[in-house]
C-alpha cells in the first residue's frame, strides 16, 4: 500500500547553526512519482534522509499515510532507499545482497526466494544471482541496489541520485526502466537528482527546491510553462531560459512596452494588472525555441549581435546579446549563419514571461490578444 508523506513545519539544523531547511511545509501525493530538483546544497538529499529517518529534525513532524513517524526508527517506516552510491555487500552474492533485509525481518526462507526471483526477472536480472557486485557492471549493481528495495515491498521508495553514477547510454536505460518499473509499483516515490531531463520525464510533481524552502511544486510542465519566479524558470529547460533586461516604458493596467538598448518597435506585453509601473525594470523571459529570427532588422522587435554559433545536427544553437543581455537561439541547422552577424527577433506572443524587479512573474503571455 503506497502512503503519503507529509511534512509539517520541518527544520534541520546542523551543528547548531547551520540552517539547511528552515522550515518546510510539504505533501507528497500517494502512489506519485515526486522529484526534488535544485541547486546541489540546497537540502535535497537532507529531505530524504529526513523521511528516512536517517537524520533527526530539528524541529516538526513527519507523517507517513497519516501517522507521526518523526521519531520512529527507519525499519518502523515502511521505506526503502536507493542510493547513488549503491551501498552493495561486496562480500554478498546479489541473492544475499537483495535477501538480506528480508532476513533480518524474519521473512520465511521460500516466500524471500520467490520475491527475490520476481523482482530479478523485472530486472533481468536471474542469470546473475550468484554473483559478486564487483564481478557486474554499473549498470547491474544498480538494479541490484533497486531490487533490493522492491523486494520489500516498500510504501515508500526513496532514490537519492541513483542514475548519476552511469554513463550518458546506460543512465537513458536506466530512466526508462525506472518508468516502467513504476508503473507496476503501488508506491510513493521520491527522487532526488538535479538532472532535469530525469526531473521533467518521470516525475508525476517536482519540488523545485532553493535553500532549504520550496520555490514551486507541480505537475512537470506546469513548472515548465508557469514558472512562478526567475529561479525556477531558469532551472527548467537546455538550454535554459533567456533573461532580457528591459525598463518598463509605458505601462497600462494589463500591458507593458519595453525600451531599452536591442528594442526595435514598441511591443505590448500582457501583464497581470497593477505590477509593473512605467520607469520600473523588468525583464522577459523566452525560450530559446520561442523566438523567431529572420536576417535584416525589418519589421523585427529586437536586434541580436551573434557571437558564437554550435551546429548540433538536428538543430543550431546562435549565442549572442540583446543590448546587454545574453541570449541564446535555437534555429533550423540548414540557415547559414555567420559570427558577429546582427539579426533580427520577433517574441513568440504565447510563450512569453515578464519578470519584475523581485524576480516574480507577473506575465501572461496565456492572455495575450491572439494577432
Ligand atoms: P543537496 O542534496 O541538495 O545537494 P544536501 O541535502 O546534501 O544538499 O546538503 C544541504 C546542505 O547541508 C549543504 O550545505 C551541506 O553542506 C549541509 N550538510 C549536509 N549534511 C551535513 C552534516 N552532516 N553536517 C553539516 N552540514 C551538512
Amino acid at each position: 500500500m503506497a502512503a503519503e508523506v507529509e511534512f509539517q513545519q520541518v527544520s534541520k539544523i546542523y551543528n547548531k547553526d547551520t540552517v539547511v531547511i528552515p522550515g518546510i511545509d510539504l505533501k507528497l501525493p500517494r502512489n506519485e512519482l515526486t522529484v526534488f530538483v535544485g541547486p546541489s546544497g540546497c537540502g535535497k538529499s537532507t529531505l530524504l534522509k529526513l523521511i528516512a529517518g536517517l537524520e533527526e529534525v530539528s524541529d516538526g513532524k513527519i507523517l507517513i499515510d497519516g501517522k507521526d513517524v518523526t521519531h520512529s526508527s527507519p525499519s518502523q517506516r515502511g521505506i526503502a532507499m536507493v542510493f547513488q552510491s549503491y551501498a552493495l555487500y561486496p562480500h554478498m552474492s546479489v541473492y544475499e545482497n537483495m535477501a538480506f533485509a528480508l532476513k533480518i525481518s524474519k521473512t520465511g526462507k521460500d516466500e524471500i526466494d520467490a520475491k527475490i526471483k520476481k523482482v530479478a526477472a523485472t530486472l533481468q536480472l536471474t542469470e546473475y544471482l550468484d554473483r559478486k557486485p564487483r564481478q557486474l557492471s554499473g549498470g547491474q549493481r544498480q538494479r541490484v541496489a533497486i531490487g533490493r528495495a522492491l523486494v520489500r515491498n516498500p510504501e515508500v521508495f526513496l532514490l537519492d541520485e541513483p542514475l548519476s553514477n552511469l554513463d550518458a547510454a546506460l543512465r537513458v536505460d536506466m530512466r526508462i526502466e525506472i518508468a516502467k518499473i513504476r508503473e507496476n509499483l503501488n508506491a510513493t516515490m521520491v527522487y532526488v537528482t538535479h538532472d532535469q531531463v530525469e526531473a521533467m520525464t518521470l516525475a508525476d510533481n517536482i519540488v523545485v527546491l532553493r535553500k532549504g524552502r520550496v520555490e514551486q511544486m507541480g505537475h512537470p510542465l506546469e513548472i515548465y510553462n508557469n514558472p512562478v519566479n526567475k529561479f525556477v524558470a531558469g532551472f527548467l529547460g537546455s538550454p535554459s531560459m533567456n533573461f532580457i533586461n528591459f525598463t518598463a516604458d509605458e505601462t497600462e493596467n494589463d500591458f507593458c512596452t519595453l525600451k531599452g538598448p536591442g528594442v526595435l518597435s514598441n511591443v505590448k506585453f500582457k501583464i497581470k494588472p497593477n505590477t509593473l509601473k512605467s520607469g520600473d525594470t523588468a525583464c522577459i523571459g523566452i525560450r530559446p525555441e520561442h523566438i523567431d529570427v529572420q536576417k535584416g532588422l525589418a519589421g523585427a522587435e529586437l536586434e541580436f549581435k551573434t557571437y558564437a554559433i554550435e551546429n548540433l545536427g538536428d538543430h543550431t544553437l546562435l549565442y549572442g546579446h540583446v543590448g546587454e543581455s545574453p541570449c541564446v537561439l535555437k534555429v533550423d541547422p540548414y540557415t547559414k549563419y555567420s559570427m558577429d552577424e546582427t539579426l533580427g527577433l520577433k517574441i513568440q506572443k504565447q510563450h512569453y514571461h515578464v519578470f519584475d524587479t523581485q524576480d516574480q512573474n507577473v506575465g501572461d503571455s496565456a492572455n495575450h490578444p491572439k494577432s
